[in-house]
């Protein structure tokens, strides 16, 4: 991918599946980092579809859309879910209207659940990336790529818990020292 036109930042990220699926550097990334590196980040990013991680998530996705449709299912059925949000006659498009308005209040206490489902793939991709290539010269991409990015190396713990979808690089680097590849 062009990134270097719109910003210094350097990434990869594995995406879509069936015939779709391809593994996207940054070429940003590619300018930066060395033949190893690159090769550490490609077994992180084959980690990702080895684990199937693309295909579990859509499959949570549609799990929990279904359940919520099962509660605006039942919503609709309640008067006091009209009443209550100031809506004098219940109708079908007007639930859903309310539905989608009170939805992120819930939501957003889903958000650190999926942050520390996303973390764990981050980790469990890293591990297979140890297994195929030198965990250390993962560690010198990570370092590069979270410098590059201008992120923190030492993030608020809380903060971190609850919105970040990849690991502290500290952690990360922590646990591909601690790998048997190592060190
Ligand atoms: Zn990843």
């Amino acid at each position: 991918m062009d990134g270097s036109k719109r910003s210094s930042h350097g990434n990869a990220y594995f995406t879509g599946f069936g015939r779709t699926k391809r593994i996207v550097f940054f070429d940003t990334l590619i300018s930066r980092l060395k033949g190893e590196e690159i090769e550490a980040v490609l077994a992180h990013e084959l980690g990702h579809y080895r684990l199937r991680h693309v295909a579990k998530r859509i499959a949570w996705t549609f799990a929990v859309s279904l359940a919520f449709l099962w509660v605006l299912g039942y919503l609709m059925r309640q008067q006091w879910f009209f009443t209550g949000l100031g809506m004098e006659s219940p109708s079908t498009a007007g639930a859903l209207q309310l539905f989608i308005l009170v939805l992120p209040v819930f939501t957003f206490l889903l958000q650190p659940l999926i942050s520390l489902y996303s973390r764990r793939h981050e980790f469990e991709a890293d591990a297979f990336a140890a297994r195929y290539a030198a965990a250390s010269d993962l560690v010198r991409a990570l370092v590069k790529l979270y410098r590059d990015n201008a992120s923190t190396l030492t993030p608020d713990p809380l903060h971190s818990a609850f919105y970040d979808s990849h690991p502290p690089a500290a952690l990360r680097v922590a646990r591909l020292r601690a790998s048997p590849q190592g060190g």
